[in-house]
């Protein structure tokens, strides 16, 4: 539950060794993606009897544990994943943080833990980039990736919704999220399912991660960069990929994106490539579309395009598609039209280049 009392304020802890100026550069000059991190990050608890509280901003390091800690047993953590990107006019800004604020408190009800005040989530990620801000990548589509993250730190083996949490953001800089840099990505249609009807699969908890890692290692060992899901209950239709949602570009210029229905995480870039697309008079269907179908259109040139959309890869274009009984190529297997021209119209908002219509883009 969310507390209604005063605005906790962010206390500020000294650090009292920062990294030196030269490692700092020498980190961040290919960072790669998630393997630095930052100096600094936010810890803000919770308990039954004080709701929000000890909320700091201090210097990065090992959280203190007890090996009862419910989390290490049942799983009870969620996340987010932000971006901190750089405008061109040189300021920094984050790109529809709100979204990720509400998104966490939906994923919080879904795993029976406390909401946290939407101002409270964003005042966290805003002063952790602004502390931290020497840390962006100076590499070309660098920026900062944010990661807040919530777990129950309660001693307790008993199996029901802790009485401890705690809130921490943590920062990383980041360059290109695919290894290969490749510009339009391979996928394997896995035997495994992501999420059954009335699981968890539209809240963003690390147990969903942790059963996607064997889908996702057999994916790289056919060769392909990410692993597409289908529905558990009649392995059909397509419901998206270990890290990213996916769209269907039509020859008649329409498109179509698996729909919510509580199997797939409901992705913040899907939710702005809609909302641009529709804009641009396109036609766009949130509709079930089948893995069958995808392979029948692709050789019939109905399809013409399909890309996976997120946070971390912004806008990729899949230009193979294998599995066990299926094998097929889009288009002519690389970047398609009408991917690249949504995908400039969403990096121009978020580089400050492009009229920010909605009030997505939050100056820091
Ligand atoms: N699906 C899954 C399973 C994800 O982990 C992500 C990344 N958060 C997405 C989709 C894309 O969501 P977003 O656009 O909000 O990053």
């Amino acid at each position: 539950m969310a507390t209604a009392a005063a605005p906790l304020t962010i206390a500020r802890i000294p650090h009292p060794a920062p990294t030196a100026p030269d490692l700092r550069e020498a980190a961040i000059a290919d960072p790669g993606f998630g393997r630095v991190f930052t100096d600094h990050m936010v810890v803000i608890d919770w308990s039954e009897e004080n709701g929000w509280h000890n909320a700091a901003l201090g210097p990065r390091g090992p959280i203190p544990l007890d090996p009862a800690a419910s989390v290490l047993h049942y799983a009870q953590e969620i996340f987010e994943g932000l971006k901190a990107y750089r405008l061109d006019d040189g300021a920094m800004a984050l790109f529809r943080p709100d979204q990720n604020a509400q998104r966490f408190n939906a994923s919080a009800r879904r795993l029976a833990m406390p909401e946290i005040p939407e101002e409270l989530f964003v005042e966290a990620v805003r002063q952790l980039v602004l502390a931290d801000a020497d840390w962006f990548p100076k590499v070309e589509g660098g920026s900062l990736y944010i990661r807040p993250f919530m777990f129950a730190s309660e001693p307790f083996l008993g199996v029901r919704p802790a009485k401890q949490y705690k809130f921490v953001v943590i920062l990383s800089p980041a360059g290109n999220y695919f290894k290969s840099g490749a510009p339009a990505v391979s996928v394997w249609v896995s035997d495994y399912t992501r999420a059954a009807p009335g699981g968890t699969g539209a809240a963003k908890c690390g147990g969903n991660y942790a059963a996607s890692l064997v889908p996702t290692s057999e994916a790289f060992a056919h060769g392909h960069d990410q692993v597409v899901f289908l529905d558990a209950a009649e392995r059909r239709w397509i419901e998206e990929l270990g890290g990213m949602n996916l769209f269907f570009v039509f020859d008649d210029g329409s498109i179509l994106t698996p729909p919510l229905t509580g199997t797939i995480l409901p992705g913040i870039t899907r939710e702005s490539l809609l909302t641009l697309a529709r804009e641009e008079g396109l036609a766009v269907r949130e509709e079930r579309y089948s893995i069958d179908q995808w392979q029948d259109d692709a050789a019939s040139g109905r399809l013409v395009e399909t890309f996976a959309c997120g946070t971390a890869a912004v806008v990729t274009p899949v230009g193979r598609v294998a599995g066990r009984a299926h094998d097929f190529t889009i288009g002519s297997g690389g970047p398609g039209q009408l991917t690249g021209k949504l995908k400039q119209k969403l990096v121009d908002i978020q580089r400050g280049l492009a009229e920010d219509r909605h009030g997505w883009v939050m100056r820091l």
